[in-house]
């Protein structure tokens, strides 16, 4: 529900109707529109009699929002979101590419490819340190200290890190070391991690579900933010579809649909999107013209030894290459 408040309203005329809101359990958000202010109320609203809202003086109208996320959702919040993590702006034309190993092996492994991105403009370190893995027999990331190597990565380049969460066994160290919290595919609609996740209010990279529609990644956001996380970024990883030729069936489509629908910065990543290395610059390249505002890309400094996913990394010297000409495609679509 909006309700939408008359021109030249003020604060003191506006305040009985945030008192009168208050009482109704419900969350509140402040829209500034082009002229108008407004107040997005998301939460269960059914209870909420629109007359008694029209009592207020400065109540113009009331409008019911039909989709069922509110505060992901543009409508609450016209304007893009700009998200800060470890310094680092994303969305609202601030372009960022995460890139790094699938999983963290190594202090050795990590720190020469956490060097090697930042050369290329990378702005954050991705790498697994939990793996969500279809086999119990393959191996699953260091773990906790996978985490301590990204700390030590971070240390010596700046780069924020961005690393998966799996179990809320482990919030409090991702809420301690952790600038972006990752939510992967197969937890993107494990809501009870989504809702943990969302009370540390700590930035999330939150990646569409393996066959999960867009309202659906909308609403896990919607869970997010519902638990007070206001930070999210939604990313297209690719969804299963009939075709075998690649990993996944990566949608591009989802970004400017996922744009016009909401406010949330939109990433694109390309090396499960399409499971090969050859495929991640064609894509990364498409997946900027068509207004994503950064991308999640795997780098492996041995990709053919790599303990997981090498056949989708690229090598620090194709990534330099790929940066170079997203900053053409970049300056093209200026
Ligand atoms: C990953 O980014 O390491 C990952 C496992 O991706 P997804 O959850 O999209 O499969
Ligand atoms: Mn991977």
């Amino acid at each position: 529900m909006i309700i939408i408040l008359k021109q030249g309203a003020t604060d003191r005329e506006i305040e009985p109707i945030r008192n009168y809101l208050k009482t109704q359990n419900v969350i509140i958000q402040d829209i500034q529109g082009e002229t108008t202010k407004m107040i997005g109320l998301a939460g269960d609203t059914s209870k909420i009699a629109e007359d008694s809202l029209l009592t207020f003086n400065s109540v113009e109208r009331i409008m019911r929002v039909q989709e069922p996320y509110k505060l992901a959702g543009r409508k609450f919040h016209p304007q893009d979101t700009v998200i800060e993590a470890g310094g680092v702006k994303v969305g609202g034309g601030n372009f960022a590419v995460a890139a790094g190993p699938c999983s963290v092996e190594s202090e050795e492994q990590i720190l020469a490819i956490a060097k090697d991105v930042k050369t290329s403009g990378a702005k954050f370190l991705r790498g697994g340190a939990f793996k969500p893995r279809t086999s119990p027999y393959s191996f699953m990331g260091l773990g906790l200290e996978g985490l301590e190597f990204l700390k030590i990565a971070r240390a010596k380049t700046g780069l924020p890190i961005v690393t998966e969460i799996m179990s809320p066994q482990y919030l409090e160290a991702f809420a301690e070391n952790v600038d972006i919290i990752q939510i992967g595919a197969r937890n993107s609609q494990n809501f009870t991690l989504l809702s943990e996740v969302g009370r540390l209010k700590k930035p999330v990279l939150l990646k569409r579900g393996i066959s999960g529609t867009i309202e659906e990644l909308l609403m896990s956001a919607e869970y997010l933010m519902a638990a007070g996380s206001p930070d999210i970024i939604l990313c297209e990883r690719g969804i299963r579809t009939f075709e075998t030729a690649t990993r996944n069936t990566l949608d591009l489509s989802a970004v400017p649909v996922l744009k016009a629908k909401s406010h949330l910065p939109v990433f694109v990543d390309p090396s499960h999107g399409t499971g090969h290395w050859s495929l991640v610059e064609s894509m990364s390249l498409a997946a900027a013209a068509c207004g994503a505002d950064g991308l999640e890309i795997e780098v492996h400094n041995h990709p053919e030894a790599a303990l997981s996913d090498g056949a989708q990394s690229l090598t620090p010297q194709v990534f330099d290459r790929l940066m170079r000409k997203m900053e053409r495609v970049r300056e093209a679509i200026a």
